[in-house]
């Protein structure tokens, strides 16, 4: 994914018959949990799940941090919120994230039987919720999750995008420092060979 792939625009979509100020507050919470990601140059993405209105769980995107491709928000705020039920049934929780779920979060969240999913800006490269599949919409299982997206769309988009900019500004730089792009480039596998043995 990168910032260009983003769709701008505040577009409401799925079940959009209940949103209400609680919805958007705790839209306001992920999107705090995604900039922590920012903040340790993790594209930012936050999740939150909530429970009777409580915040039971949460998390943001550590998958370079953790190189770990499981590390995305949805997953770590459902570990979270499963960790303090004592139990991986989350079946009267709903999870809110910023960036619309991938086959893996969205899987992994009719697995947890999670009621309803709220996303904030789509994902036109990677969502399957409504932008390259409808998952959840098509989905043979015995757990149905609901799902609206587009809450806060344009907050977590200009998260997105502010990101990606101070990315290449920073790529920019580190090239002009060392000459060209392949030396930069080489910089960084010279950085992965430097890595421990297990
Ligand atoms: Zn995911």
């Amino acid at each position: 994914m990168s910032d260009t792939d983003i769709e701008s625009g505040n577009i409401l979509a799925g079940d959009t018959s209940s949103i209400s100020p609680e919805n958007l507050s705790y839209m306001e919470e992920a999107l705090s949990e995604a900039g922590l990601a920012a903040e340790i140059g993790e594209v930012p993405i936050g999740a939150v799940v909530v429970q009777a209105g409580k915040i039971i769980g949460k998390g943001y995107n550590r998958r370079e941090t953790d190189q770990d491709v499981t590390a995305h928000a949805e997953i770590l705020a459902i570990r979270a919120a499963a960790r303090y039920l004592g139990t991986w049934r989350l079946d009267d929780c709903d999870l809110y994230v910023t960036l619309e779920p991938c086959h893996m979060c969205a899987a992994a969240s009719v697995q947890a039987r999670i009621r309803h999913i709220y996303f904030a800006a789509a994902d036109p490269k990677g969502g399957a919720i409504s932008s390259v599949d409808s998952y959840l919409d098509n989905v043979a299982t015995f757990h149905s999750v609901g799902w609206t997206g587009g809450l806060l769309a344009t907050e977590s988009t200009k998260l997105l995008q502010d990101f990606f900019r101070l990315l290449r500004e920073r790529n920019r730089n580190i090239d002009r420092s060392l000459g060209s792009k392949g030396a930069r480039l080489r910089w960084r596998k010279g950085e992965d060979t430097n890595r421990e043995d297990p």
